[in-house]
């Protein structure tokens, strides 16, 4: 069997202080030093703005990336409060997440401001994570396929093909983040297969092939390993769980064992 990469995505939402960040990362690095996940394992760490600058400094000598978790689409201006694309470079930032569902529900983000963020962040040799997914109300209206549809054409619209490489979608039902009930494996396994299809027919079979998916919602130790048993999944975006090094290090193991 081929190895296959795998994507696993820490997201600290709006926890840990400067000193917390560091010590994750100084404890991070002592439970994979004895055996660090193969190199089939990407891990990628995605601090608060306040924390990126020390964990980049942090995790220079160790095989960990930095992702922002929302960035504006301008390189600069009047947008007080609002971090550039520029600025997450400067920082050591190789991935940012955007249009996550707590951004739209909470920060009026829209599948249009979605859709300038993954340009700007293409633009800037940034990897967007970009997050879609239903609620609960339109998987039970069987609604699930449509509203993934709908997210992903908004969002990749004016998207070139050559682009496609570095586009990462992040799969999160809403019902399923920090709720304890994360999707089935096979609910999982279906959204991804349907995302890669329109992917697929937007930018053809090798960016559908290659497309690096993740599922996120309630990911967990007892239940990471199943997730990622399909190949349709290629990774994880974690958030609740992610901030115990303990159990990000567990989650690292398993999803080692599975490529
Ligand atoms: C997330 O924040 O992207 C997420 C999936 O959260 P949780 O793992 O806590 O459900």
């Amino acid at each position: 069997m081929t190895p296959r990469h795998r994507l696993i995505v820490g997201n600290w939402k709006m926890h840990k202080t400067i000193p917390e960040a560091r010590d994750f990362v100084a404890r991070l690095a002592e439970l994979l030093t004895p055996a660090p996940p193969d190199s089939m394992v990407e891990i990628v760490l995605a601090p608060p703005f306040t924390a990126l600058a020390a964990v980049s400094t942090a995790i220079k000598s160790l095989p960990i990336g930095l992702s922002a978790q929302d960035m504006h689409w301008e390189d600069l201006g009047a947008f007080t409060g609002a971090v550039s694309p520029l600025m997450l470079k400067d920082l050591g930032c190789r991935y940012v997440i955007i249009g996550h569902s707590e951004r739209r529900r909470d920060f009026g983000e829209t599948d249009a401001t979605v859709n300038k963020k993954v340009a700007a962040a293409l633009r800037h040799g940034l990897r967007p994570i970009l997050c879609i997914g239903e609620t609960w109300d339109q998987r039970t209206n069987s609604q699930t396929e449509q509203v993934l549809s709908a997210q992903l054409t908004a969002a990749l619209t004016g998207i070139e093909k050559d682009q496609a490489g570095d586009v990462v979608i992040a799969y999160e039902p809403v019902w399923a983040i920090g709720s304890d009930h994360p999707a089935t494996a096979q609910q999982a396994h279906d959204a991804h297969r349907h995302i890669r299809a329109r992917v697929t027919a937007l930018w053809g079979q090798d960016a559908g092939e290659r497309l690096v998916i993740l599922y996120g919602g309630s990911v967990k130790p007892d239940n990471i390993g199943e997730l990622l048993a399909s190949r349709e999944v290629n990774g994880a975006l974690i958030g609740g769980a992610c901030l115990d090094p303990l159990q990000f290090a567990k989650m690292l193991s398993i999803a080692s064992s599975t490529t």
